[in-house]
C-alpha cells in the first residue's frame, strides 16, 4: 500500500511523492494512523526507519495552515544537528503548505531566532535548552501548543535533560497530543512514558 492508504491531503502527498517516498516504511505505516486518530504514541524506531516523517506528517495534518503567530506544534530533539535534520525533513514534507516552521538550537545567539518566532510560527523544532532560554527572555508563547515531540527521548536522559523537558512540559497546555520516540525501549522510557503520555499506543519496528 501507498501513502494514499492514510488520510492526508493533496499537499502532503504531492510533497511525499516529490521526496522520493514510494510506500510507508515499517514505522510509518503503524505510527501514522494512531497519530492521525488523535492517540499519544510511544514509538520505538532507530535513525534510518523513517521515524521523523512518522510523527512529522501527522504534525502536518493536524497544524495544516499558517494560523496566528503563535506555534501549535513543538518537536524536542537532543542535539542541534538532529534538529537541524528534522527541520530538513519538516520543510520538504510543507512545501506544499503555508506553514512556517522554526529551528531553535544554541551555538550561535538567540536573536535571529527570536525575531523569526515573532514573525509568526506554526511549528517549532528546538534543543531543550535553547527553547528554555528562549521562553524565559518572555519570547515564546506557549500556550496555543496541541502537539508535543519528544525524539530519541533516551539519548535526551542520557544527556541529562530531564530537569529542562520537566520545566517545558510545565509552562505547555496539559491538555495535547504527545508522541514520544526512542531508538531503545527499557524501564527508563517505560517511566518517562507513563510520566508524560496518556494511554499511549506503542509501536515498534
Ligand atoms: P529518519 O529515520 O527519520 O532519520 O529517516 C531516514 C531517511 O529515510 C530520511 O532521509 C528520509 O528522507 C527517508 N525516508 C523517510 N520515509 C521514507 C519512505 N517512506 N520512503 C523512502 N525514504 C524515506
Amino acid at each position: 500500500l501507498g501513502f494514499e492508504a492514510f488520510k492526508l491531503n493533496r499537499q502532503l502527498l504531492e510533497a511525499i511523492g516529490e521526496a522520493g517516498y514510494a510506500h510507508p516504511t515499517a514505522i510509518q505505516e503503524k505510527a501514522i494512523p494512531l497519530a492521525l486518530a488523535g492517540h499519544d504514541v510511544l514509538g520505538i524506531a532507530q535513525t534510518g526507519t523513517g521515524k521523523t516523517a512518522a510523527y512529522v506528517l501527522p504534525i502536518l495534518m493536524k497544524v495544516k495552515y499558517a494560523q496566528g503567530l503563535h506555534a501549535r506544534a513543538l518537536i524536542l530533539a537532543p542535539t542541534r544537528e538532529l534538529v537541524m535534520q528534522i527541520e530538513e525533513v519538516t520543510k520538504q514534507l510543507a512545501t506544499y503548505t503555508d506553514l512556517r516552521v522554526v529551528s531553535l538550537y544554541g551555538g550561535l545567539g538567540p536573536k535571529t531566532q527570536i525575531e523569526t518566532i515573532q514573525a509568526g510560527v506554526d511549528i517549532i523544532i528546538s534543543t531543550p535548552g535553547r527553547f528554555l532560554d528562549i521562553y524565559r527572555k518572555n519570547m515564546l508563547y506557549t500556550k496555543a501548543l496541541k502537539t508535543m515531540v519528544l525524539d530519541e527521548a533516551d539519548k535526551m536522559m542520557d544527556m541529562g535533560f530531564m530537569p529542562q523537558i520537566r520545566s517545558i512540559l510545565e509552562v505547555i497546555p496539559v491538555k495535547r497530543q504527545n508522541l514520544l520516540f526512542s531508538a531503545t525501549f527499557g524501564t527508563r522510557i517505560e517511566k518517562l512514558a507513563h510520566e508524560f503520555l496518556e494511554f499511549p499506543e506503542r509501536v515498534e519496528v
